[in-house]
């Protein structure tokens, strides 16, 4: 009996490592699709100087516009495009995207402004970051790597590899800054943001949401923020949703914010009519 049993178990194991096996397949696939047919769609979110509410730089943001399912959010799709390497295409298409978006703005409206980018791991992993051809695209585009600030995460700083220092370095030498998103959830060792000459930090937003008066939460952004800029690094609040989160931010030295109490992430045309509009974002 025991034999049968485990002999059946194999069965259902084996078919269920299959059918996990096509899924895979099948969300590769779509996702391939999906780029081929532009239903990637970037969305931009204002970062806002604290200090006099300009608006200076934004986050580009992926969406996935499905023709059937609507609109899919990138907490479900990034992490189905990483375990099946598309990560690599999209993340390619992403920058292309970004470069022409902040060539254009950085003409239009402001000569230093700056659009960050969310960069995977995956993508540093095997022939890594396409460097040559994303420098050639700042190129042809006339413009220059500083509008591009890389987003990367702790998570890649844990497997720190030569080979991801190096890409590190290359992008860095095309003229683009380099900002640890979700800074303090993870596994930050501080040395790092020297050592990989880190431009920005962005506090992660579980930090600020609570954030108010004598709490802990205020009593460790105080803290980033005077280790980062001791550093020589500027700060980036992430999921500013009130008027009061952003004071507190702005009296402990926060230098720039992001958050539903400025804007959600918007579509390229309709952030163009913000930055047409010169106007500051402060309340
Ligand atoms: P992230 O890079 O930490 O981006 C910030 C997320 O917080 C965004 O979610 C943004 O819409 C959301 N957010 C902004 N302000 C607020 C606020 O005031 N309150 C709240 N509750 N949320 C706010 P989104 O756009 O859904 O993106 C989720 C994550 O997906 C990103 O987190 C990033 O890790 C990843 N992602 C997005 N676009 C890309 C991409 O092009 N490539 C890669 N590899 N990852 C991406
Ligand atoms: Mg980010
Ligand atoms: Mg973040
Ligand atoms: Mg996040």
């Amino acid at each position: 009996v025991a034999k049968s049993r485990g002999r059946n178990q194999y069965v259902y194991f084996d078919q269920q490592m299959q059918e996990q096996a096509q899924t895979k397949m099948r969300t590769a696939s779509d996702l391939r699709t999906a780029l081929s047919r532009g239903e990637f769609e970037l969305y931009y979110q204002p970062i806002v100087n604290l200090a006099n509410g300009h608006v200076e730089k934004a986050e580009a943001l992926i969406r996935w516009k499905h023709p059937e399912k609507g609109m899919i959010s990138p907490a479900t799709f990034i992490p189905l495009a990483e375990d099946t390497g598309t990560i690599v295409s999209i993340g390619d298409w992403v920058f292309g995207e970004a470069a022409r978006t902040v060539a254009a703005w950085r003409s239009r409206y402001r000569p230093d402004f700056q659009v960050s980018i969310n960069v995977s791991p995956v993508q540093f992993k095997n022939s890594g970051i396409p460097h040559k051809k994303w420098v050639a695209t700042l190129e042809s585009l006339g413009t220059t790597g500083d509008g591009i600030v890389v987003e990367i995460t702790e998570r890649l700083l844990l497997d720190v590899e030569d080979s991801v220092r190096r890409q590190l370095l290359m992008l860095r030498e095309a003229g683009m800054k380099m900002s640890l998103d979700d800074f303090g959830t993870g596994y930050s060792s501080l040395s790092y943001l020297k050592k990989l000459n880190i431009d920005f930090i962005k506090i992660d937003q579980s930090f600020v949401s609570a954030l108010a008066m004598d709490s802990e939460d205020m009593i460790l952004c105080e803290a980033m923020i005077a280790m980062a800029h001791k550093l020589g690094l500027k700060v980036v609040a992430e999921g500013i949703e009130t008027a009061a989160q952003c004071s507190l931010l702005r009296t402990i030295g926060c230098d720039f914010g992001q958050g539903y109490h400025f804007s959600k992430p918007v579509r390229a045309s309709l952030f163009e009519e913000l930055l047409q509009s010169h106007s500051a974002l402060m309340a």
